[in-house]
């Protein structure tokens, strides 16, 4: 009687950043996933403009760099950033340099997710209501990449360290397509933090994004948002006309103890790729779809590979921390301590300032 091959059949649950990541490296490495998403389409979902910022993603400088010349997955930023302007109620200070992208998600024809799906040629199963029980039976390995917790809370313990409220929106107007504005400002981002991210020279994306700690409940959203955008026809000087509009609650920003229960990978938001500082996931998401497959494909441990994510994941936990014993006179001294050289060299520098930041906080 001829021996029945054991044959590794992989199903990647949910098409964003990690699921589309491993299913290019897996296919890379000849081995075809099948990927199911629940929506219609990738990148079914609202429309926004997102930050890869390097001082946030160290070791790596240029994360558009990195992915193509380490693992072959090209996307192309919508822009580059090489002005950074910090906000705090009186202070602001301009940061100059090469300091990161800005990208598109969602809907547009150009989002990172729809730039992975040209790279992708397996199957992507759309309108999936196949549940994780189910995909754990029929194949040898699952990939977990679902950009929420709730697989992941189920399976294994999931430590929720915050969960946050974004409020956000697309302007008319003009904008330096170069240049980023970030808000501290407790009058409309309690314990949190604002952006304006420009898309073109005539449209940008406006956020405020806050925890739901106990002490915000008090706080009206649509007056925060009235707020910010009162500062914003001041800052931007002009009248600018608002369109989309989008919300988002109880956005878990958390991590799972394991990395890898049996033969399942959790990657992206289910991993714990949002690092809870300034809430910034699409690097690790990418990594944790790749170091997933790279594990199915006997190139490496998933613990190991992931195992600095952990502890870039706990110092922005820690910086977190700090950052909300802030009130706005403390912010103000902090912005102003970033004005000139500083500043410069936090975020210019080879060095991994936050991370020693975060070392020497109790
Ligand atoms: C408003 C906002 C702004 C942000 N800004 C930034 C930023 O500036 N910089 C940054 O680095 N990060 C930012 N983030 C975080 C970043 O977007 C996430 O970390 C990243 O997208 C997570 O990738 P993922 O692959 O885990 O999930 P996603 O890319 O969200 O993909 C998850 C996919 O799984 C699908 N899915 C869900 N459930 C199922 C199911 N049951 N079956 C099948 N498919 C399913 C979804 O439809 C989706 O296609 C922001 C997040 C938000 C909400």
């Amino acid at each position: 009687m001829e021996k029945e091959v054991l044959k590794i059949n992989v199903a990647i649950m949910g098409a964003g950043l990690a699921g589309l990541a491993a299913a290019i490296t897996l296919e890379e490495n000849g081995i075809n996933p099948s990927i199911y998403e629940k929506r219609s389409q990738v990148g079914d979902r609202f429309f926004n403009c997102e930050l890869l910022l390097s001082v946030l993603s160290k070791p790596i400088d240029d994360a558009i760099k990195y992915f193509a010349e380490e693992h072959k997955i090209f996307l192309q930023p919508q822009s580059n950033i090489r002005k950074l302007i910090i906000h705090s109620e009186n202070n602001s200070a301009e940061i100059t340099g090469h300091l990161g992208f800005t990208n598109l998600r969602g809907r547009a024809e150009n989002s990172f997710e729809k730039q992975l799906e040209k790279q992708v040629n397996s199957k992507i199963h759309f309108n999936s209501q196949k549940s994780y029980e189910e995909l754990l039976h029929a194949y040898s390995h699952v990939i977990l990449a679902t950009g929420d917790a709730t697989y992941a809370t189920k399976i294994t313990e999931y430590d929720v360290d915050l969960t946050v409220t974004l409020k956000g929106a697309i302007i008319d107007g003009n904008f330096d397509i170069d240049t980023v504005e970030a808000w501290l400002n407790h009058k409309f981002a309690p314990l949190g933090y604002s952006y304006l991210i420009p898309i073109t020279q005539q449209k940008a994306n406006i956020v405020i994004a806050y925890p739901d700690y106990p002490e915000n409940q008090k706080y009206d959203i649509n007056k925060l948002w009235e707020n910010f955008l009162d500062e914003i026809a001041v800052i931007i000087g002009q009248n600018f006309k608002m369109k989309r509009d989008f919300e988002v609650t109880r956005y878990i920003i958390g991590k799972s103890k394991y990395p890898r229960i049996g033969n399942t990978f959790l990657v992206g938001n289910n991993f714990g790729s949002i690092m809870p500082f300034l809430g910034f996931g699409q690097v690790a998401s990418l990594l944790t779809g790749i170091y997933a497959a790279h594990d199915i494909c006997g190139l490496g441990d998933y613990t190991e590979l992931t195992s600095k994510l952990v502890s870039s994941y706990h110092e922005s936990l820690t910086l977190r921390r700090t950052l909300e014993k802030l009130d706005n006179a403390k912010l103000d001294i902090l912005v102003k301590g970033l004005k000139g050289k500083v500043g410069q060299k936090v975020f210019n520098g080879e060095f991994n300032y936050l991370k020693l930041i975060s070392k020497l906080l109790p």
